[in-house]
């Protein structure tokens, strides 16, 4: 495809061109139905058919059994922000936060809106450069659940430890880096991502939840709010975002012929190395973000001595098909977000461009 480029962008993001392709091939006649996806019911045995294996392929490349459940439900991951501590705080129990970045803050703040969160460990004071460790978590023993924010898209760092919170559930937004790698996902009693980086489309978050923790909503909070709701009906208790869900379909099965978490793991860390290895190399003239120990995999947070520099290295960069790379307003400087989608070719044109601007400039 000659004229597509190298997309870095943080999300909506570069899905791969195979399941970009297939949706093409499917869109005037979805399943022989002759029509699209878009236009077929959502009670429909072709959208069934969708609808389920998704959630099944979700749970297959995680590991996990029955004991989870797969949810559908719109308004972003910011709204599960809001959607965590309406279902599960109160204020003699509240929901304990880590602030490790800009969107781990923002959920904390939902939290507070409330008046059911407070603040386990927090790395603002070191400008979100790392992960707070596990013997900084001060977790309260009466906390109805702790949230930690994975993979912070932003700053680019990432959790290399799942916290151990001695019995009190576990909550992770891992919008930016779901599906990446293998965890022990059974450690989790709640994990939601917004799509639209890794797994398809903007326009649906997919929750993965114990059954066991998310049978108890609350009944005095709106319906379409409660968790149970989406469990109870299948996701399907109003009109789900089809189209988007039968994306995030494509890219599971993709994912499962990659060979699953395991195999996109190994790809994914081979990527980040390749460019921190240029960013550790070039004596000073890259600088990262984040603190070696907290490095993401997904994000990659750099900076160029001059803000000249970086303009002039965003501008050629485009002119290299290497689109994307400008950080976040709030951190500066460049981030190549190198999700699932992104092949080790589009980050090794990067680094070869680096190399050769590093060559140009210094
Ligand atoms: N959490 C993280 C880690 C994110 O990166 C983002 C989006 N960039 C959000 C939450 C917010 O997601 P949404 O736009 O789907 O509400």
């Amino acid at each position: 495809e000659a004229n597509r480029v190298y997309n870095f962008n943080p999300g909506p993001a570069t899905l791969p061109l195979e399941v970009l392709k297939q949706a093409q091939e499917e869109l005037l006649n979805f399943s022989g139905s002759g029509m699209s996806i878009m236009e077929i019911s959502h009670r429909a045995k072709e959208y069934d058919a969708v609808h389920n294996q998704a959630k099944e392929d979700i749970k297959e490349l995680m590991g996990l059994g029955s004991d989870y459940d797969v949810l559908f439900i719109q308004g972003g991951a910011s709204m599960q922000f809001a959607m965590v501590p309406m279902n599960f705080a109160a204020a003699d129990k509240k929901g304990n936060y880590v602030l490790s970045g800009s969107f781990a803050s923002k959920a904390y703040k939902e939290a507070e809106i409330q008046g059911v969160g407070t603040v386990a460990a927090s790395s603002k004071d070191n400008d979100f450069r790392n992960i707070p460790k596990q013997n900084e978590l001060k977790i309260s023993a009466d906390a109805s659940y702790l949230h930690v924010c994975y993979n912070n898209t932003i700053y680019g760092t990432e959790y290399h430890y799942i916290p151990e919170t001695n019995g009190i559930p576990l909550v992770a937004d891992m919008s930016s880096d779901m599906l990446s790698r293998p965890l022990d996902f059974s450690k989790f009693s709640l994990i939601y991502a917004g799509v639209q980086k890794n797994l398809g489309p903007a326009g649906v978050t997919i929750v993965v939840a114990k059954k066991s923790f998310i049978e108890n909503s609350p009944e005095n909070i709106p319906t379409m709010l409660r968790y149970n709701t989406y469990s109870q009906k299948n996701s399907l208790y109003n009109t789900p975002p089809a189209f988007c869900i039968y994306m995030v379909g494509k890219v599971a099965s993709w994912l499962k012929r990659q060979g699953g978490l395991t195999a996109i793991a190994e790809r994914n860390a081979k990527k980040a190395s390749l460019l921190y290895d240029v960013i550790d190399s070039s004596s000073g003239f890259y600088k990262g973000h984040a603190e070696k120990d907290s490095r993401s995999f997904m994000n990659v947070t750099f900076r160029l001595p001059t803000e000249e520099l970086e303009a002039k290295f965003i501008a050629e960069a485009k002119d290299n098909k290497l689109c994307g790379i400008k950080g976040h307003r709030s951190v500066g400087g460049l981030r190549a977000s190198i999700y699932n989608a992104m092949s080790y070719d589009g980050v090794k044109c990067l680094t070869d461009f680096m190399e050769q601007f590093q060559t140009a400039n210094k």
